[in-house]
């Protein structure tokens, strides 16, 4: 994938990106209560190959895996914008979500689906996990 660019619904946060390595849907309960609706959808980049111009706040939460998820908004308008996983040093996470162009994104899977709403179930085009799968059974996702 080329480059991308995003940011906040104030505007007062931007970021630009390239080379996003993948990436998916996650429906666990952290992802359900900051986003708005049933999942997070999350795009993986290499943190040399982002920059984020605009004050990002983070809340850190810890993961069934033991791992700090760092989840980065705008202090201004709440826009999820960006996370960090202790567990993925030298990526961020960016939300689908707060794309310019939420098309360039290209999910490759889903994950703890078994907590999805009913509302708001997961696609079934894409591999589903029910939980978080180990890493030797995630699909190497081209994007
Ligand atoms: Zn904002
Ligand atoms: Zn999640």
């Amino acid at each position: 994938m080329g480059s991308f660019s995003g940011g906040c619904l104030c505007g007062e946060v931007r970021y630009e990106g390239s080379e996003a390595q993948g990436g998916g849907h996650c429906y666990c309960e952290d992802c359900r209560r900051s986003s708005g609706t049933s999942h997070c959808s999350h795009m993986i980049v290499s943190e040399s190959r982002f920059s984020v111009q605009g004050e990002v706040r983070f809340f850190d939460a810890v993961a069934d895996s033991g791992n700090t998820i760092s989840r980065g908004f705008c202090p201004s308008c709440g826009s999820p914008i960006y996370s960090r996983n202790s567990g993925m040093p030298g990526m961020v996470i960016v939300r689908a979500s707060s794309l310019d162009d939420p098309d360039v994104f290209a999910p490759g899977l889903i994950v703890y689906a078994s907590r999805a709403p009913a509302w708001g179930q997961p696609r079934d085009d894409l591999p589903v996990f029910a939980e978080m799968p180990p890493a030797s059974d995630i699909p190497n996702v081209e994007a």
